[in-house]
């Protein structure tokens, strides 16, 4: 596992120098991780606020139509309270209607009254001596009296009716009343819903603008999301490895001192990998790049020196790593693109060195090869 975390560490490192200044694809795969949970957050922002909406026009819809039946009840109200005016005002003339025959019958049976008062004042004994008789006094008297209770009847008959007529109008009234108190319930209700409901379209209008402000943002999140797609495939096609064969890396120099494999180290005097191969040279001479690249690493080394690194890319989903150490001096410097044979440094014996030489390397996916399987000796 620490291996791999290890490999992976080199791999990204290798692919860490490029013409892209600073930028390593690492630093890319995090941005694009970025923007992938940044999409998606996006997404779900935008569909959190399409339910909110779709929640709010739903709301405003049951509003809308609650209005529409209070508006139909209110005008129903409206017309009950209209038709109960029109019949008050009819009851009204009714009523003045009988109020006038009770008035005009009054001052009839007033008159009539009068007469007889005025044929009483003629006196008892005249109106006795006027009667054929007792008998026609009686009748008279009877008759008179009759007169006046069925007088009293019709009058007590009428102010019946009058009395029912205003009880009907009152009745009507009060049914207005009520008819007009509902009516004001509904006119309120209404009121308060159309509060209701123009908050819920601002609301709307509001989640509106958010919506289409997230979508914007999730444009640029998908537009940033395939510039990075597209930077990506640049960078690793640029490192494509395509190579006619790695060249010896130090020109005129073919001797090995100590070959690739298990030996006793010179200085500490343990048996370890030899990871390359050492090619004793004279101080200064050129130590040349096996193939064309791009120096990854050019630093000091308290074990290898002044050391170099060149990457010469990905074929088939291996990388390929040169390297160079106890140099004297570097001739190029990191990030640099390099041309197959070109100086990149001089033979020195820096580090854990015994002489002046090249500790040369191959390097496949960051594992160490046997370098004369990949460059020719001369
Ligand atoms: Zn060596």
């Amino acid at each position: 596992m620490k291996k791999l975390l290890l490999g992976l560490l080199v791999f990204t490192m290798i692919f860490s120098v490029n013409a892209h200044a600073g930028t390593t694809l690492s630093d890319l795969q995090n941005k694009q991780n970025q923007v992938g949970s940044q999409l998606n957050a996006s997404k779900s922002k935008v569909n959190k606020l399409k339910n909110q909406k779709k929640n709010a026009v739903y709301e405003a819809n049951k509003l809308d139509r609650q209005i529409d039946s209070l508006t139909d009840q209110i005008k129903n109200y409206n017309s009950k309270i209209s038709n109960t005016k029109q019949n008050i005002t009819e009851l009204e003339v009714k009523i003045k209607e009988e109020e006038a025959a009770r008035e005009k019958y009054n001052e009839e049976h007033k008159d009539r009254l009068k007469k007889i008062y005025m044929a009483g004042k003629v006196g008892y004994v005249q109106t006795l001596l006027k009667s054929k008789g007792a008998d026609d006094f009686l009748k008279r008297t009877y008759y008179t009296q009759k007169m006046v209770e069925y007088d009293n009847g019709i009058v007590k008959e009428m102010i019946d009716v009058e009395e029912k007529l205003k009880d009907n109008k009152l009745d009507l009234v009060n049914k207005k009343n009520e008819i007009e108190k509902l009516n004001n319930s509904k006119k309120q209700a209404v009121r308060s819903q159309q509060n209701s409901l123009s908050k819920k379209l601002t609301y709307i209008k509001q989640v509106n603008s958010d919506i289409e402000e997230e979508e914007k943002k999730y444009k640029a999140l998908m537009a940033e999301n395939e510039a990075i797609k597209n930077e990506i495939k640049a960078y690793k096609s640029k490192l494509t490895y395509n190579s006619s064969g790695m060249v010896w890396p130090v020109p005129g120099y073919s001797r090995i001192s100590s070959p690739y494999g298990m030996r006793i180290h010179p200085i500490s005097k343990k048996k370890r990998m030899h990871t390359g191969i050492d090619i004793p040279a004279a101080k200064g001479k050129p130590v040349v790049s096996a193939d064309d690249g791009v120096v990854i690493t050019a630093r000091w080394s308290n074990s290898y020196g002044k050391l170099l690194l060149v990457d010469h890319g990905v074929k088939n989903g291996v990388t390929y790593t040169t390297k160079y150490a106890h140099n004297s001096a570097f001739k190029v410097s990191n990030g640099q693109k390099v041309k197959k044979g070109q100086t990149i440094a001089l033979i020195g014996t820096t580090g854990w060195s015994t002489g002046n030489h090249l500790h040369f390397e191959v390097l496949l996916n960051n594992k160490d090869q046997n370098p004369l399987k990949y460059v020719p000796r001369p």
